[in-house]
């Protein structure tokens, strides 16, 4: 049975708590979580936790805010203009979108409240500082596609989804 390691793609499902034992964040039961390890494609500490696991092992991580979303900076928000979205765009606390930082990077950004024409953003993710409590079972470990491995994240069963 193969093991979780760099190159492989793992299928999870998960729950996660802050430290008081609030859920923060689940996997859809329809819907496991499918990354690539060893690509960043989530936090240090819980790909550190899973190195070594095999399909059904369940597990159980406490990730620091170093090893997780990193330390809460006290960022001050970002007011976006209501008009910038999509007119018909459901925006709700706590989802995330793509902007553009001051060098045109891709930056993300995370809604903490719409008031009136105005969109009060997050530049830290909402999880930032918080020690990260993860509770789960590894579902599935299969080889990467050399494309996967290639463009540093998983694709579905049906091949490419996306256009990057
Ligand atoms: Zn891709």
């Amino acid at each position: 049975m193969s093991k979780v390691e760099n190159e492989k793609v793992v299928t999870l499902s998960y729950t996660l708590f802050d430290p008081s034992g609030r859920e923060l964040e689940r996997s859809a039961e329809d819907q496991p979580l499918v990354y690539l390890h060893g690509a960043k494609n989530i936090v240090p500490g819980l790909e550190k936790e899973l190195t070594g696991k095999e399909a059904g092992d369940e597990f159980q991580a406490v990730v620091s805010p170093e090893q997780g979303y990193g330390p809460k900076r006290g960022l001050k928000p970002v007011r976006v203009p209501r008009s910038s979205f999509e007119k018909d765009a459901k925006l709700e606390a706590g989802m995330a979108f793509m902007t553009r930082g001051p060098q045109g990077q891709p930056m993300p950004l995370w809604i903490k409240k719409v008031q009136g024409p105005t969109v009060v953003c997050s530049v830290e993710h909402p999880f930032a500082g918080v020690e990260l409590h993860f509770r789960g079972k590894v579902v599935d470990v299969r080889d990467a596609a050399a494309e996967e491995i290639e463009h540093g994240h998983a694709h579905g069963p049906d091949g490419h989804g996306h256009d990057h």
